[in-house]
């Protein structure tokens, strides 16, 4: 009974993955009856060729009819989501919290990643996720990180305002302890990503949403 429920968690966190990849692909145009496509031949996709990490491993990488590969970025992400609530279910987090503020955070890390931007609107996603935890906000520290990095960002700039922002609302939610843990373990991620890759031009929100994964895990 066990494994049935971790593989449907797992499958689960899969899919969200792969529905946010659209939804940031799409936004603001979503059409919820659009079939998707292959990126290289614009082939419709059947039913069976969108089942997230499967249909990768089925079609071995390739699209049938234009034999291109398909880009890894989407097998590796559902992956990533998929471990990510399993070890969270193993773990005995809160699941509605980690798998709420998990789904809200990766569509603005793709949305980040795709496009360099996250619309101000998607922090109203942020909205029920702090009604639904009202009795364990905080304030005050989050008043202290918006208040350093703002200071920062006038020192030194290169943070952008909306990662501030985004770590702002974080901090409400996860409270002191675990915000600096993030920003660290973001930092930390972003220079070992530039000595592996030299490039001093990145996304930061990515690196945030993938630290406040293994910050809520290990907390
Ligand atoms: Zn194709």
């Amino acid at each position: 009974m066990n494994y049935i429920f971790n593989f449907l968690i797992f499958t689960f966190g899969t899919s969200i993955v792969s529905f946010l990849t659209v939804i940031a692909h799409e936004y603001p145009h979503i059409d919820p009856i659009r079939r998707s496509q292959c990126d290289s031949c614009q082939r419709t996709l059947h039913w069976f060729e969108i089942i997230p990490i499967w249909s990768y491993l089925i079609a071995k990488g390739n699209c049938k009819t234009c034999n291109k590969p398909i880009d890894k970025f989407y097998p590796l992400t559902e992956m990533v989501g998929g471990l990510f609530l399993l070890v969270a279910s193993l773990t005995h987090q809160n699941l509605t919290f980690v798998t709420s503020l998990f789904t809200v955070l990766t569509l603005l890390a793709f949305s980040d990643h795709f496009f360099g931007y996250v619309y101000l609107s998607s922090y109203l996603l942020f909205v029920p996720i702090i009604i639904l935890n009202i009795q364990h906000l905080y304030f005050i520290p989050a008043l202290i990180v918006y208040t350093l990095l703002m200071l920062l960002n006038y020192l030194y700039e290169g943070i952008g305002s909306g990662d501030i922002e985004i770590l702002t609302i974080l901090a409400i939610l996860v409270g002191f302890d675990s915000i600096l843990k993030i920003i660290l373990l973001a930092c930390f991620l972003c220079l070992v990503n530039f000595y592996l890759t030299y490039n001093s031009k990145f996304r930061f929100i990515p690196y945030i949403t993938i630290s406040t994964a293994i910050i809520l895990i290990l907390r």
